[in-house]
């Protein structure tokens, strides 16, 4: 059977050069803070990868922190804060809400932050703040307000992070280039999993998370995965280079597969379908159909996607992204999530629909 992978926004296939830079830098085997020479040289290795991931979103490689994740990147954002009051979108991922120790803003039906209610709140908030934004969503793709945003938490001198793990490789890094702090994932742009990065504007304050050792600036204690950090950086070049080619085609890819949905289903919802979304994402419920039979019965037909969020995998809870955007629980609950990516084509596009298509012949449209 002929199977097809439409899930990258929970994580991208490797690309071939990162694999092999991963491969080679195995060889490297040296501790980056050793002396010598072949510790000068798997630092060589990392420094580079430095450059490259500040490359991708106009940062200084300076201002690049590694991280096991953007899971931990995030909780460093927000555990290690100055800020007096902290807020955050009720749809940011969990590894930001969890950490938050603060209030949540709420979005609006599209899917974008509550903009008037994050000017109000900012009136009598504590200062200085910090917002955590993010650029885009991972369930619905729906693209944030930042620059708005931003403008409102700068003129009572707060700091914005931005969490750009879906963003990058799908949309201009202008989108988050300004942000204090931003979020990057290794994984979500075809590198390793496990490796990402914090990236910590000139006079962004922060405290570390993990202490013990003067690695990143004494702001991330720990010896530096260089394996993973070179795949990351062969990710990095690899998209500076064709992301906006890959953009371009995959939403002609998510265009097809839409104009497919909506032929098969007139009555299909789009999430977030209103708003500006990444080109890659769709999201989207029939009504009267749950996602785990659906989710099972594509991936008896070698069609691998999610329902709402992948990230705490195993267990299907309605989205809280939907929740917070009012979906009905009864359609949130049919939420299937397709994303396509740099490997992606469209005869996977067409066998999706087809599988779709036999999902829906034989489904019955049960009560959700
Ligand atoms: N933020 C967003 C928006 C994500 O989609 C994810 C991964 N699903 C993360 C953070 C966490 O990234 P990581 O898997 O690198 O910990």
């Amino acid at each position: 059977m002929t199977v097809c992978y439409l899930d990258y926004n929970a994580t991208a296939p490797l690309r071939p050069a990162a694999k092999a830079a991963m491969i080679a830098a195995l060889e490297v085997e040296a501790n980056p803070s050793s002396l010598h020479r072949p510790g000068r040289a798997a630092r060589a290795l990392v420094e580079e990868v430095r450059e490259a991931v500040a490359a991708l979103v106009g940062a200084k490689p300076l201002e690049v922190l590694f991280t096991a994740g953007a899971t931990e990147a995030n909780n460093l954002c927000l555990a290690g804060t100055k800020a007096a009051s902290v807020f955050a979108s009720a749809g940011e991922h969990e590894s930001v809400l969890a950490a938050l120790q603060g209030t949540t803003l709420p979005l609006l039906p599209d899917g974008r932050l509550d903009l008037d209610a994050l000017e109000n709140l900012l009136k009598t908030a504590e200062q200085p703040v910090l917002l955590s934004l993010q650029a885009a969503n991972n369930e619905t793709g729906v693209v944030q307000p930042v620059a708005e945003a931003l403008a409102l938490v700068k003129a009572v001198g707060g700091w914005l992070h931005c969490d750009a793990v879906q963003a990058v490789g799908r949309l201009d890094p202008a989108l988050w280039s300004e942000a204090d702090y931003v979020s990057l994932s290794a994984h979500k742009i075809g590198g390793p999993k496990g490796v990402g990065a914090l990236i910590l504007r000139d006079a962004a304050p922060l405290a570390p998370l993990l202490r013990g050792g003067g690695q990143e600036r004494r702001l991330r204690a720990g010896t530096e995965n260089v394996a993973a950090i070179a795949g990351f950086g062969a990710a990095a070049l690899a998209v500076a280079e064709c992301w906006r080619a890959e953009a371009e085609r995959t939403r002609s890819l998510r265009d097809r597969f839409e104009a497919g949905l909506r032929a098969l289903a007139p009555d299909a919802a789009v999430f977030g379908g209103d708003a500006e979304r990444l080109p890659n994402t769709s999201c989207f419920a029939f009504p009267g159909q749950r996602a785990e039979t659906l989710l099972i019965k594509l991936d008896l037909a070698g069609v691998f996607v999610s329902s709402g969020s992948a990230c705490s995998s195993g267990k299907v809870e309605r989205s809280h992204v939907l929740t917070a955007m009012g979906i009905a629980p009864h359609l949130a609950e049919g939420a299937l999530r397709f994303s396509f990516g740099w490997n992606s084509s469209e005869a996977e596009v067409d066998q999706a629909l087809a599988a779709l298509a036999g999902c829906l012949k034989r489904g019955e449209r049960a009560v959700a």
